[in-house]
């Protein structure tokens, strides 16, 4: 705990200060450009890796970045609703990582047994399971980060408010699979292909 405390002891100490002018107008509200949509996983910090401050990034975040079909799951719904509806996001990010444990899981849901949330969760990447049923070995998981991201896309597409915004052509669709080794980041189209 004592890494947490003294973390906000030295934000508030140092960082609050240097970026007082942006908090205070932030404390009128927000006007994200970006819903990042990402995974759970400590390793992955948006912010930290699109170099965007406060304000600047709408976060959905669950194991293994998914966007439940509209009327699963009401938290994705209502996150994503807002931000495209409300907020009136210009882009939404869906951004996969290398070694996904989510990913990784659904490919062995057998080894779930012990957590039967995350097994049932972690079904929700069924279709990039299938998608890559073909390969075997160390090609699997990225090909099933990849695909699950394409899918998640494709499920974006059947929000409403999703819909409506792509007709108007007031909102962009991305896909992103990041590296944590490297560093890098790449584009995935909407068929889970790295671009
Ligand atoms: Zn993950």
């Amino acid at each position: 705990m004592n890494g947490l405390t003294d973390g906000v002891r030295q934000f508030q100490s140092e960082v609050y200060p240097a970026m007082r002018e942006r908090f205070s107008e932030l404390a009128g509200g927000q006007a994200p450009p970006t819903l990042f949509v990402t995974c759970s996983d400590s390793r992955v910090d948006p912010s930290l890796i699109t170099q965007q401050g406060p304000g600047e990034l709408f976060v959905l975040r669950n194991a293994g970045n998914f966007v439940t079909p509209y009327g699963t799951d009401g938290g994705v719904d209502s996150a994503v609703e807002y931000a495209v509806a409300v907020l009136k996001v210009e882009r939404v990010v869906v951004c996969g990582h290398a070694g996904c444990g989510a990913v990784g899981g659904a490919l062995a849901p057998d080894k779930l047994d012990a957590v039967p949330a995350v097994q049932k969760w972690v079904g929700h990447a069924r279709a990039a399971v299938d998608a890559t049923a073909h390969l075997a070995g160390d090609e699997r998981l990225p090909a099933a980060v990849a695909s699950n991201v394409g899918h998640q896309i494709e499920n974006l597409r059947g929000h409403p408010c999703v819909a409506a915004a792509l007709e108007a052509g007031s909102l962009e669709l991305v896909g992103w699979v990041y590296d944590i080794a490297s560093g890098g980041v790449d584009a995935v189209d909407s068929g889970g292909g790295v671009a």
